[in-house]
Order: structure tokens, then C-alpha cells, then sequence
């Protein structure tokens, strides 16, 4: 099989961070192909970083970028892309709410030629405010700009390289992923996801 990126965003994760290593190499290392880590620190303030630093000394499939102050989860993942060397990108929050043990039947489905496989969750493990706001969100989204939005999407996706490069193409400097990912997708499948409490720590996106 290609080379597979995780590229994932962290801002102050110090207490999930090494778990979320542990449980995805487990996944990854049984899979028996090429791998590597994109990390993109967003402006931490705790150990996150000397963390990572220290894994990347003793690992070199794990790449560290750091931004100097908090930009934001977009550019974060966007800045992980283009650092991204392998054929299929894995996007995942380090906070384990998406299951690492789903990767290998997010990789069967991009293998069969779709360039994005959307994680679906079953029922969001949000407080009641947050999935009501969110579904408002989607369904205004959908009604002004007429994409196809697949229900209860998870932060958890893959997609292929000719993906990445025509998303590494859009400059937009105040940027919604999921936007820019429904509009440049010819072809994609959704599969559904198990989900998680966070790992450790607290959600950092708060409800504006
Ligand atoms: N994150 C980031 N920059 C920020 C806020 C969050 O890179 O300014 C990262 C954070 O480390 C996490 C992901 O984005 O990996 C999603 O954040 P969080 O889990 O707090 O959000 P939730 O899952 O509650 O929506
Ligand atoms: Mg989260």
C-alpha cells in the first residue's frame, strides 16, 4: 500500500498527546506500510511541544511544525497538509474522540477510489447547545450554498493526494475546511466511525 500522513493539529494537548501516539502506532505499525506523523503545534502553551520534540528525536516519521502563537485550527491542518508526503492523508484530532482502530477501514474504502471518505458518527457525545447549534450550522450551510452535506460528518477523514494538492491550492486566509473539502471532492463515500470522550483535557473551540 502508499505511504500513508496523519496530519493532525494540536494546541495544548500535553495530556493526550503521547496516548494518541501509542494508539495509532499500534494501528499503523500492524498495517505494514510506509507512515509518517504531521504534526502542527497552533501556539501551545503547555509541554505539548517539548513532547513532541522529544518523540521526533527518537522517531523520524514524526515531522513537528510549529506556529509561534495560536492561529487557529484551520491553518493548523492546512500547514499539515502541505508538510504531508504520502498518497493518502489522514486527518484526526489528537484528542482520541475518533477511534484510531477505525483507520484500517477508512484505508479499504479510499483504496477503492474515492479521493475522501467522510468519518460519520453515529450520535455526536456533545452537550445538547453544541449539537443544536452545529445542526442549525449544516443545515443553513446546505440551504445557501447547495452542497451536499453528509449528516453527522466526524472530524475524522482520508483523502488522496490529488485531493491535498487541489485543497494546498486554496488561499483563502479565513478558512472553513469542511467548505473548501465539499467543493473540491469529485468523488466521495462516507463510512461510519466510532466515538470517543476525549482522551484528556478540555475542547479548546468554544461555541462562537
Ligand atoms: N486546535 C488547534 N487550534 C485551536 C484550537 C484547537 O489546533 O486554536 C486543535 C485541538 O488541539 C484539537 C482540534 O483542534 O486537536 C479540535 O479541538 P477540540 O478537540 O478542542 O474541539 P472539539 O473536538 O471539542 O470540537
Ligand atoms: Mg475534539
Amino acid at each position: 500500500m502508499k505511504k500513508i500522513s496523519l496530519v493532525v493539529p494540536v494546541y495544548n494537548e500535553e495530556e493526550v498527546i503521547l496516548q494518541f501516539l501509542r494508539e495509532t502506532k499500534a494501528v499503523l505499525q500492524k498495517l505494514r506500510v510506509p507512515y509518517e506523523y504531521v504534526f502542527v503545534d497552533d501556539g501551545s502553551a503547555d509541554r505539548t511541544v517539548e513532547i513532541l520534540k522529544a518523540q521526533a528525536q527518537k522517531d523520524r516519521r514524526i515531522k513537528l511544525v510549529v506556529f509561534s502563537y495560536n492561529q487557529g485550527k484551520a491553518h493548523a491542518v492546512s500547514a499539515a497538509i502541505a508538510h504531508a508526503k504520502g498518497e493518502y492523508l489522514i486527518y484526526m484530532d489528537p484528542d482520541l474522540q475518533d477511534s484510531p482502530a477505525d483507520i484500517p477501514r477508512m484505508l479499504t474504502e479510499i483504496e477503492k477510489g474515492y479521493d475522501l471518505v467522510w468519518g460519520i458518527r453515529k450520535e455526536k457525545r456533545d452537550s445538547f447547545l453544541n449539537r443544536q447549534t452545529s445542526k442549525l450550522f449544516w443545515l443553513l450551510l446546505g440551504k445557501f450554498t447547495g452542497l451536499k452535506i453528509p449528516k453527522g460528518i466526524a472530524v475524522f477523514r482520508v483523502f488522496n493526494r490529488e485531493f491535498a494538492n487541489e485543497f494546498l491550492k486554496y488561499r483563502e486566509s479565513n478558512r472553513f475546511i469542511e467548505g473548501i473539502f465539499l467543493s473540491i471532492s469529485k468523488k466521495s463515500t462516507t463510512l461510519q466511525v466510532g466515538q470517543r470522550d476525549r482522551f484528556a483535557g478540555k475542547t479548546k473551540l468554544n461555541l462562537s
